[in-house]
């Protein structure tokens, strides 16, 4: 079963846009040299398995494309 995943999240990382959100943050070179780690699961993010962006204030909290983690995300939503 596919579960439903929050669209904002999915539309950030299949726009072409998100390096320049990234780069705008300061995060692209943590995720080029594996220094960024999943919110939920740990492991490194790449731009291969980068899932969910959820920007909380002046802090971009960044998850990976796995299930539970993007349920993460979306818990932290809506949560806020
Ligand atoms: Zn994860």
């Amino acid at each position: 079963m596919v579960k439903k995943i929050d669209e904002i999240e999915i539309q950030a990382v299949h726009d072409r846009d998100l390096k320049n959100i990234l780069d705008s943050l300061g995060i692209s070179p943590r995720i080029d040299d594996g220094s960024l780690l999943c919110r939920s699961c740990l492991q490194p993010i790449s731009w291969d398995n980068i899932g969910a962006i959820y920007i909380l204030g002046e802090e971009a909290i960044l998850c990976c494309n796995l299930a539970d983690c993007l349920e993460f995300i979306k818990g932290l939503r809506e949560n806020a």
